[in-house]
């Protein structure tokens, strides 16, 4: 028997977590999860029912009311206990999303690492959570502001980076004394259980944590509308993100939203060539493009285009597409059927309106959801690919003459996620910084998302942050207490 053969026979029937039980599937049956490699159905993963989210819901209230009063300190040390039963565990959980994601074993390992990382700096920042003291207006009254957790959290998040995407809501919700109720991907349904099971074991009470998989319009629907939830949180596409702030909005819910991306890549006339394309090829390709900062489009001063184009070309074919379990692979399948039908459909446009295929272009083998590393030179900006999220491993090339061009087209689109600058001159550096509309824009050098920094969007790519201090704002409410003594 094949590895992958061993791994597929261990892949587990996913199930739901409602207050501390592991439930197997209802009346409304499973769903099966596919395997991109191959397009093949490697398991199956529990449909919730309408009462399984009305008890997820009631199971984190109660959760809410036993973790909040955990001591902070306490709260961090078992999520730091999760984040080690994360390493100990991150070569099997690494295969589980590979076999259901495709990413590349390597890749699969790393987000599961970068995961528990992240685990443990909320842990730490749950124990900074302050209040403050406000100068009275009497010599015998006292003002404060308390820092409370928000209560239960309703979570959705999408199958690009299933562990990832949940840790990031999971860890701040926690470290804050907050509950969750996570609705991941049914599309990789394993590899978010596998780290959901983690802060079980380590010790985060029944209720505390909850996992739902479903139909997401409906668990959202119910979730978002159920008394027990204060605060919502979506990683995902900006039509679904509208939604459901529109749903949170009607129900007076917290929010935080973590939308699509369009990242303008600004390579200026000065800029170290060879640089801008190592930090922006290796992001380019990352998850075969399936990344809301992957930088997409790329706009090159016309002076040293054709020397950025060549390197993108020369780094794509040195990628290794194939099965992500196997060692030699850099680069691996689409995570579904959707994006490689999206992936031609942009080709063929951009083609259309004048694009130049520099490299791929094309579907590659003839079963799983393969697409070859692409570079397309001189694409017009009306062209889809120019205006549409990719998310795949297409890299879009437009040529400037002036900055303020660049400027202009990168700030054309309703998104403002990320962005990149590559540069020599502080001037430029320094226009860049000031002009470009993002929430991340990092600088002659690759996205460094740590867990410290914020991380989120302006205009349609969302509100609110994931990483920073501010992540933990997002589940916290403020309560002024007013005292006078008698
Ligand atoms: P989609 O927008 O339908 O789904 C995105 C995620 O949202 C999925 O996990 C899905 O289960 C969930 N979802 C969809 N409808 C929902 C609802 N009513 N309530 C709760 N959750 C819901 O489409 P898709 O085909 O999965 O992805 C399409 C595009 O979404 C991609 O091309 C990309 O632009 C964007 N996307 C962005 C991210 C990100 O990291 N920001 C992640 C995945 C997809």
């Amino acid at each position: 028997m094949s590895t992958a053969q061993t791994i597929v026979a261990a892949y587990p029937a996913v199930r739901l977590l409602i207050g501390g039980e592991w439930r197997a599937a209802g009346d409304t049956g499973t769903l099966d999860v596919l395997n991109p490699a191959s397009g093949a159905v490697i398991g199956q993963v529990a449909r919730a029912t309408s009462s399984d989210i009305e008890d997820a819901a009631h199971a984190a209230a109660e959760g809410f009311r036993a973790w909040r009063l955990v001591p902070a300190v306490k709260r961090a040390a078992i999520m730091r206990g999760a984040a080690n039963l994360l390493r100990e565990r991150s070569t099997q959980i690494a295969q589980l999303m590979t076999l259901e994601q495709g990413k590349p074993l390597a890749e699969s390992r790393g987000e599961i690492l970068a995961a528990a990382d992240i685990v443990d700096w909320f842990a730490e920042e749950g124990c900074r959570i302050y209040g403050r003291i406000v100068a009275p207006r009497s010599a015998k009254a006292q003002q404060l502001v308390m820092k409370e957790p928000v209560g239960p959290v309703a979570a959705f998040t999408p199958w690009n980076f299933p562990v990832n995407q949940v840790v990031r809501k999971l860890a701040a919700a926690l470290a804050a004394g907050c509950s969750i109720v996570v609705k991941a991907s049914e599309e990789t349904p394993a590899s978010p259980a596998a780290l959901i099971e983690a802060f079980a074991d380590a010790g985060v009470p029944a209720g505390a944590i909850g996992l739902l998989y479903g139909d997401p319009a409906q668990i959202s629907r119910q979730l978002i509308a159920h008394p027990a939830i204060r605060k919502v949180t979506f990683t995902g596409s900006t039509a679904v993100g509208k939604q459901l702030a529109a749903l949170a909005g009607s129900h007076m819910k917290r929010v935080t939203m973590e939308l699509g991306g369009h990242a303008p890549v600004i390579v200026a006339e000065d800029a170290d060539v060879e640089c801008a394309v190592k930090a922006s090829a290796v992001a380019k390709f990352l998850n075969a493009g399936q990344v809301c900062i992957s930088p997409t489009r790329f706009l090159v001063h016309n002076s040293v285009r054709a020397q950025f184009v060549e390197g993108l070309v020369r780094y794509a074919g040195k990628l290794v597409v194939g099965e992500g379990l196997r060692d030699t692979t850099t680069l691996g399948p689409l995570a579904n059927a959707r994006r490689l039908d999206a992936m031609e459909a942009l080709m063929q446009d951009a083609v259309t309106k004048g694009a130049r295929v520099a490299a791929g272009g094309e579907r590659l083998h003839d079963r799983g959801y393969f697409f070859a590393p692409t570079v397309l030179d001189q694409v017009p900006r009306h062209a889809s690919i120019f205006n549409e999220e990719p998310f795949g491993p297409v890299a879009a090339v437009s040529g400037f003459d002036r900055l303020d061009d660049a400027i202009e087209e990168a700030n054309r689109l309703p998104y403002g996620l990320a962005g990149y600058a590559f540069s020599r001159s502080f001037a430029t550096i320094h226009r860049l910084m000031h002009q470009v509309e993002v929430g991340m824009l990092w600088i002659n050098q690759p996205a460094t998302p740590f867990p410290e920094l914020p991380f989120g969007g302006v205009k349609d790519s969302g509100y609110g942050s994931e990483g920073g201090p501010e992540a933990l704002d997002a589940y916290l409410v403020s309560k002024a207490v007013s005292i006078t003594a008698y």
